[in-house]
């Protein structure tokens, strides 16, 4: 795996660096995979993020397979797999860490934010045991959880994935052009200025020997 440039990027598995309306970013790796090049082939480029084949893993579960059925597909931005984003819809998940839950599953201990209704782990929120017993034994110990009390920077539901945009194919054509132009100058002046150092007859430094 290494890294390209936006300007030589090229598609893992073609090798091809045509076709850049169909070339996929990887949010993780930064690789450029065609849309058709990939197994199964996606039908468009996803509108959020995407992530290839070798770094996509679901957040909440750490699966790399989107699910059990061949019709599963990744979800929120190929961050979280089809049955962790099920539980995910019910709203069953820590609005800290974005891991999902079933609701039979009583081995966490989490608790409820007064605010947004949401069941956050202990860890996440912050709640130490003695807390953490009182909010279970009484009924109106009042709690927030961290992102209702803005300590977070972001909102979590609503990441934005900044993605590393591909420049213009034309400008970068225009470019390397400008580039080529530049290099050749360069190439011509140092040609000229040579022939005019080798030319015969040129007085030598009389102390070195060499041309000053
Ligand atoms: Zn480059
Ligand atoms: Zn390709
Ligand atoms: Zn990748
Ligand atoms: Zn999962
Ligand atoms: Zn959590
Ligand atoms: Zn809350």
């Amino acid at each position: 795996a290494m890294w390209r440039c936006p300007a030589c990027r090229i598609c893992e598995i073609c090798a091809g660096e045509d076709n850049w309306e169909q070339m996929l970013v990887c949010d993780e790796c930064d690789r450029g995979f065609h849309t058709y090049c990939l197994t199964p082939p996606l039908k468009a480029v996803p509108d959020g993020g995407w992530r290839c084949s070798e770094c996509v893993q679901c957040l909440s579960c750490g699966a790399k397979a989107p699910g059990p059925k061949a019709s599963d597909r990744w979800r929120r931005d190929f961050r979280m797999c089809a049955p962790c984003w099920g539980l995910y819809e019910a709203g069953n998940y820590c609005p800290i860490c974005v891991k999902v839950f079933k609701d039979s599953d009583h081995s966490i201990e989490m608790v409820q934010c007064d605010s947004c209704d949401k069941w956050v782990h202990t860890l996440c929120g912050a709640v130490d045991s003695v807390t953490y017993n009182r909010m279970k034994t009484e009924d109106d110990f009042g709690w927030d959880c961290p992102r209702c009390r803005g300590e977070m920077d972001y909102d979590s539901d609503d990441e934005v994935v900044e993605k590393f945009p591909l420049p213009d194919a034309r400008r970068v054509i225009d470019r390397q052009l400008a580039l080529e132009e530049y290099c050749y100058a360069h190439v011509a002046d140092l040609l000229g200025l040579i022939r005019v150092l080798e030319a015969p007859g040129r007085p030598r430094h009389p102390a070195s020997g060499a041309a000053p």
